[in-house]
């Protein structure tokens, strides 16, 4: 016998996240999500966005990991408010992690909420969070490969970013084969190559976020929708 678990579970993640979003846009918060391995550069590349974005934006971040609250000791040595979940073991966030993660921040005080998912490229890609936009990061020795095993991921991502860039001559990354791949899964995510050790690439990926927070400051942007299929992409 065979009972579907999933189902009742998924439903009940996508009533909080409504209610996630409602708030979210209430207090006009871009909420990003962040998707990627373990290994392949989130909190370096959170690091790296905030130092870019810090003079114009009030930035807060929530670190979901399976244990330990490394990742938040970083951002709050950088200044910047964080939240530490830990799952205890579950392999993805869930809206009401993030609910009660948020109700431990004064949402009137902050522009950009970070999310940094749990390292997984399958299951947070099923998880609702209230988020505006679910952003995607594959790491150059991860291989280009991975668009093909991993296909939902980078489907559902609105923007990818390939990382450690600057070790691109050092590995055999086909990269004209990987976009070549993103393009068919996703035909409308930008790729950004950035590399959060050296900055190369920053400034694009900066500048495509930029323009999502300013859209839900001003309120022009119906939350959960921002930057999707469409609206008016120049
Ligand atoms: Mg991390
Ligand atoms: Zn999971």
């Amino acid at each position: 016998m065979r009972v579907d678990v999933s189902a009742p579970i998924l439903a009940r993640n996508e009533r909080l996240a409504a209610e996630n979003r409602q708030r979210f846009a209430e207090a006009g918060v871009f909420v990003l999500d962040l998707l990627a391995s373990p290994g392949a550069g989130k909190t370096s590349m959170i690091l790296a966005t905030i130092d870019a974005l810090r003079d114009r934006y009030r930035i807060a971040v929530i670190e979901g990991d399976i244990a330990s609250s490394v990742d938040a000791e970083k951002i709050k040595a950088h200044g910047v408010p964080a939240v530490q979940i830990n799952t205890g073991g579950a392999c993805h966030l869930e809206s009401d992690m993030i609910r009660r993660a948020v109700d431990t921040l004064d949402l009137d005080e902050i522009d950009l909420l970070i999310i940094e998912n749990v390292g997984n490229l399958v299951c947070p890609t099923d998880f609702d969070l209230g988020e505006h936009a679910k952003v995607m990061i594959l790491s150059v020795p991860e291989g280009h490969d991975k668009p093909y095993k991993y296909p939902n991921i980078f489907a559902r991502a609105e923007a990818v970013i390939l990382n450690k860039y600057d070790t691109l001559s050092v590995f055999d990354f086909d990269e004209a084969e990987f976009r070549e791949v993103v393009s068919r899964l996703n035909a409308v995510a930008p790729v950004f190559p950035l590399s959060a050790t050296t900055g190369e690439g920053v400034d694009a990926w900066t500048a495509w976020l930029a323009e999502r927070i300013e859209a839900v400051r001003a309120g022009s942007g119906p939350a959960g929708l921002v930057g999707q299929e469409g609206t008016d992409e120049t």
